[in-house]
């Protein structure tokens, strides 16, 4: 039999710590005969001191910029030509921030073949005039493949330092979770496999939105029941809010390393958290900074997904009339695009109702 041959599309920090995960089991032997040990990745080409971020992953086996200090294995090779990435793949990854993806897809349209396994380790979404759309639908719909999701409890830096995880992999064709499960499951990484990819991806989605409120909560010295009021009511609303849009989730799913599990680690360790707690400190010392300049200061090149999450949200309540359904996740966005203060969180049920 043909062995399979992994492709990773993205280089930031979850990418590179994936591709570790990844380039561990394909590089064991008892994977020789099923899987072919190289893994190439493509990277979003830039220099870093002077030289190509590529040349100096494929030299150190490290990416020196999104996750240094952590050998990402010498069986990565990273790549800056898309197309040349995913030629002779079987099984593809895509990670990279979700602004970024349909750009990505659209140039491997007509370069994939119908049998590719495709994976999205990407939390978030896209809005077009004829309603949302999750990153497995446009790989799927695009591309033609099939497409499974991983999403989890799962900061990218505490990973690749080998401290225990889980994921969740959601499935529509079982063989599929199950090869895919083969590639990812490490001693120190559990992953369960569900047959929700929509309740799935939709939970990795939202809590990005919730992780914002966590971090205005932080930022504005409240403890821990503030902070579990938040979460509870974000919770609420990413169920309601998926199993309206999409009928078919399943409530066991919130219950996976995708749903509750996941906002718990983003809302104490998350990026999202950080950056909205930076600006409420900010707002309170009386200098306003946007969250685009605080994701350039603070995150040295990393995306934030929330912040944009949130407004891709709030343009389906709007068109939908479902504003006031959604009161936490609409104070969010009032806050995000400076309507309200930060202050503001704490009283997110009348928030949502005012007029701004
Ligand atoms: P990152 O935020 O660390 O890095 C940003 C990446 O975007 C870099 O690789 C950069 O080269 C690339 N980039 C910049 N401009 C680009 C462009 N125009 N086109 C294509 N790529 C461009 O990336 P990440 O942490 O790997 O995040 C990818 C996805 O994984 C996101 O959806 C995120 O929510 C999700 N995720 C992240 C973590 C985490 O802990 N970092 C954990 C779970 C899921
Ligand atoms: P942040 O993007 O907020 O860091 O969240 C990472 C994540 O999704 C952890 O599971």
């Amino acid at each position: 039999l043909p062995r399979h041959r992994v492709a990773m599309i993205g280089s930031g920090a979850w990418a590179c710590t994936a591709v570790k995960l990844i380039a561990e089991n394909m590089a064991s032997p008892e994977a020789a005969e099923k899987f072919d040990s190289e893994v190439r990745m493509w990277v979003y080409e830039e220099e870093v001191a002077g030289r190509k971020l590529t040349e100096l992953i494929n030299e150190t086996h490290e990416n020196v910029k999104y996750m240094p200090g952590v050998p990402l294995g010498a069986n990565v090779v990273a790549c800056p030509d898309l197309l040349q990435t995913v030629k002779d793949a079987t099984i593809l990854v895509f990670c990279a921030p979700h602004q970024f993806i349909h750009r990505i897809v659209k140039q491997l349209v007509g370069h994939i073949s119908k049998d590719m396994v495709a994976i999205s380790l990407t939390k978030g979404m896209r809005v077009r005039p004829d309603g949302p759309q999750l990153i497995s639908e446009l790989i799927r719909k695009e591309l033609g493949v099939d497409c499974s999701v991983l999403m989890g409890a799962n900061i990218a830096g505490d990973i690749a330092r080998g401290e225990l995880s889980e994921a969740t992999i959601a499935y529509n064709v079982l063989a599929n979770g199950q090869l895919l499960q083969e590639v990812f499951e490490r001693a120190y990484f559990y992953t369960t496999l569900v047959p929700d990819v929509v309740g799935a991806e939709m939970c990795g989605t939202l809590k990005n939105i919730v992780a914002l409120a966590a971090g205005f909560v932080e930022g504005l010295g409240l403890g821990p029941n503030t902070r579990a009021a938040i979460m509870r009511a974000g919770l609420n609303e990413m169920r309601r809010f998926a199993k309206a849009l999409y009928p078919t989730v399943r409530d066991d799913t919130f219950f996976e390393s995708c749903g509750v599990a996941d906002l718990i680690a983003t809302c104490y360790g998350g990026r999202n958290r950080l950056v909205a707690k930076a600006y409420v400190e900010a707002e309170v010392a009386g200098r306003r900074a946007s969250f685009e300049e605080l994701e350039a200061q603070l995150l040295g090149g990393q995306k934030l997904q929330g912040a944009l999450t949130s407004d891709e949200v709030q343009e389906i309540l709007r068109r939908r009339g479902w504003e006031r359904d959604y009161p936490l996740f609409t104070t969010v966005n009032r806050i995000v695009k400076a309507l309200l203060p930060a202050s503001s969180i704490t009283e997110y049920k009348a928030a949502a109702a005012l007029h701004v």
